[in-house]
């Protein structure tokens, strides 16, 4: 009830203001200088800083904030069963998209799988540009997560994205043309970027990902308009713990190098702690907020034999955003063993959680690890943290806000079933909050995983390094009982966390565990896609579903919100995104949407429609003679989920991302086989040569197994296609 009240008389409010203002935009244009007017995408830190996500949507979470809240009201509780397609633009890839776009005066700057990144017309979806930045595509195996994008940065007439090669670009707004290039990391190691650039004061801020594989951390400044480095912030020593001859160099003295030994696999893979997703602006301190993600390897036993709380793994970190100069950091998760990443949305706001009630800024992170965080943004203090989720790795947080960890957590050759896994209680989807109503909106999810130490880890040239063992607790044959098995258990919803009272609001239970991103809006909404395609809007006070669209494809992604010439827009991007959507097939089984990349806009009476995909049909039979003895499809089993499973998916059911080996006519021949995964014959498309970690002996096993599971999956399938 409140929330519509405040709409309705925002709207009000709302409609007197679009007149005066369209008054003084026919003033200032006849006193403005023509170059002026036509200055393209004159974005810069004064403007992002003084918009509400409204008429535009000018970064990565709408504002500096990154509340992902917009003041637009024209959709609201009441014209929300209105709300049709406007229009859709295909982004031609059946790959993971996660891409929330940016609108600058009227263009929509959005990317895609293999970071190419989109100009359109945000009104009508018309084509303005398209750059390819024309990847190798063997990077793809470098990828933990599929090659996705989350989005670009526009300031100052550019528009700024993370290669998932490394390289940072910045391009013309108008024409997509490139301005400057830099490679920021050394693409000799299993470095990626997927998340979205964001830009301050002339600097744009970009970090990494490739924890999973092994790499050393770290966010880096460069100068907008010569592509110049300006600082970088390791988030992990290097190995000798000697000054690096950068800005993070002095917190390490200071506090980091005691909390990482002298020996362990962390020396050769990096240690882990990539900057891969969330990097806040706060402009009430000046200072950069980031996550840092896991240890690499994950098990901290080999990674750290001693022991230690491996700073900065896991942590929210705060630095100056003009010199990148420590200022405060706090740890969720000391001596990271899970892949419990930090890097999960970062959200401020002002809370009245003060002494007396006093207004507080605040920062609320909700990451992997399961707990709900509200930090002083100033100070990095920590104020409150709770668990959003059932979980079984610590009993709470001491007074201090440090986990009080249940021993068996830290695993050994015994698996421990955990929760949350490694895809955690909350991923990449981001996060919003509705400073009206005070409610934080989690996709929160619940996947268990069971954690074993892997005894024959050694650190691999290609692929995985973690230290725990993908092959725990799977059986040699699964028949079709057990994909449906493991799929009971998987749990998602969308969950409107109070961050002063400390508990859930309302909480909407999912058919599917992996949700998508969340916009929040003025008009009383929550808007939230699922991977199936269910697109929803929720009443952001009650939870009550209001509308939904079947996007046709997963809505994985953050929805964004804009307005132009008065009618406001509601967008979301389609695809399947992340590592659940490389691996989920298990999960979906026949419910699986095809995996089409599109831009889907809506507004108010749209009558557009989304077309159907079309796809070639998977003939689901096996294509070779089952061979073989238990021993040997056993020792397959024990392969393939240490080499293939991230891609290929869990007991060999692909989601449809990446090939199902179970009906691949390669699988069918031994030659072919050993041709593709020892000889590295489909390296261009991204599958690489496993002859460094794989004998051919052991790619025959794994071949064994792949029939195996086909020839157990044929009696559910028969009789399709
Ligand atoms: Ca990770």
């Amino acid at each position: 009830e409140t929330a519509m009240a405040n709409w309705q008389s925002t709207l009000i409010a709302g409609a007197s203001f679009a007149i005066l203002a369209a008054c003084g935009q026919a003033k200032t244009a006849d006193t403005e200088p023509a170059a002026e007017l036509e200055a393209f995408a004159a974005v810069d830190t004064n403007r992002i800083s003084t918009a509400s996500a409204g008429d535009e949507w000018l970064t990565y979470g709408g504002t500096y904030d990154e509340q992902r809240h917009s003041s637009l009201i024209e959709v609201n509780t009441e014209t929300v069963s209105d709300l049709g397609v406007a229009w859709t633009y295909d982004l031609a890839t059946n790959r993971g998209v996660e891409s929330t776009p940016i609108v600058v005066d009227g263009v929509m700057y959005v990317t895609s799988a293999w970071s190419l990144v989109y100009a359109l017309d945000a009104k009508t979806g018309e084509e303005l540009w398209v750059y390819d930045p024309d990847v190798d595509r063997a990077v793809g195996v470098k990828a933990c997560c599929d090659v996705v994008n989350r989005g670009v940065a526009v300031y100052d007439g550019k528009v700024f994205v993370g290669v998932i090669d490394g390289r940072l670009e910045a391009l013309d707004a108008e024409t997509g043309e490139v301005v400057w290039s830099k490679i920021t990391v050394d693409q000799s190691k299993p470095y990626t970027i997927t998340g979205a650039p964001r830009v301050v004061n002339g600097k744009v801020l970009i970090g990494n990902g490739g924890a999973e594989l092994g790499v050393r951390g770290y966010l880096t400044a460069y100068d907008t308009t010569t592509g110049d480095k300006v600082w970088r912030f390791y988030t992990v020593p290097n190995p000798e713990k000697q000054p690096d001859g950068e800005i993070s160099d002095a917190a390490f003295e200071d506090i980091g190098n005691v909390t990482w030994g002298d020996e362990g696999a962390w020396v050769t893979d990096g240690g882990g702690g990539t900057v891969w997703d969330s990097i806040v602006y706060d402009d009430v301190n000046d200072q950069i907020i980031f996550g840092v993600g896991n240890g690499s390897p994950w098990n901290r036993e080999f990674r750290d034999p001693s022991g230690g709380d491996n700073l900065f793994l896991s942590s929210i970190v705060a630095v100056d955003a003009a010199t990148g100069t420590y200022k405060w950091h706090f740890q969720t998760t000391p001596g990271d063993n899970w892949d419990y990443t930090a890097t999960q949305t970062i959200i401020l706001a002002d809370l009245p959680v003060g002494e007396d009630g006093e207004s507080r800024r605040v920062a609320m992170q909700a990451p992997k690890n399961g707990f709900f965080y509200v930090l002083d943004a100033e100070t990095g203090a920590f104020l409150s943290g709770d668990a959003f989720v059932p979980m079984n790795w610590a009993e709470g947080l001491d007074e201090n806000g440090r986990p009080i960890e249940i021993a068996d957590a830290r695993y050994g050759a015994v698996p421990y079933e955990q929760l949350p896994g490694p895809l955690g209680a909350h991923n990449w989807h981001p996060m919003a909050f509705n400073p009206d109503l005070n409610l934080a909106y989690i996709p929160a999810q619940e996947i268990p995983q069971s954690y074993a130490r892997d005894s024959r880890f050694e650190t691999q040239p290609v692929g995985w390094n973690t230290g725990a063992d993908f092959a725990a607790g799977v059986p040699p044959i699964a028949p079709p009982e057990v994909a449906k098995f493991l799929r009971s258990t998987l749990k998602g919803r969308l969950i409107a966390w109070d961050p002063i009272a400390r508990e859930a609001r309302w909480t909407v239970e999912h058919d599917n565990a992996w949700n998508g991103g969340v916009l929040s809006t003025a008009g009383g909404l929550v808007f939230q896609g699922k991977l199936n395609g269910d697109f929803a809007a929720y009443d952001a006070a009650t939870g009550d579903k209001l509308w939904s669209h079947d996007l046709k494809s997963g809505g994985a992604s953050g929805p964004g919100t804009f307005m132009i010439e008065g009618e406001q827009y509601v967008t979301i991007t389609t695809g399947w995104g992340s590592a659940f959507g490389l691996s989920a097939g298990f999960a979906y089984d026949e419910t699986v949407p095809s995996t089409v990349g599109k831009v889907v806009t809506f507004k108010l009476g749209g009558t557009g429609e989304i077309a159907d995909p079309d796809f070639p049909m998977i003939d689901k039979t096996p294509k070779g003679e089952a061979f073989g003895d238990e021993a040997l499809i056993a020792e397959g089993a024990v392969h393939y989920a240490r080499n293939c499973t991230v891609c290929h998916g869990p007991l060999a059911v692909s989601s449809g991302v990446l090939p199902d080996l179970r009906w691949s006519a390669i699988s069918g021949h031994a030659e072919s086989f050993k041709g593709v995964v020892i000889d590295g014959n489909l390296a261009a498309n991204g599958m690489v040569s496993f002859a460094d970690h794989l004998t051919p002996e052991e790619v025959e096993s794994i071949r064994a197994y792949v029939l195996a599971q086909a020839y157990a999956a044929v009696p559910a399938d028969a009789g399709g296609n």
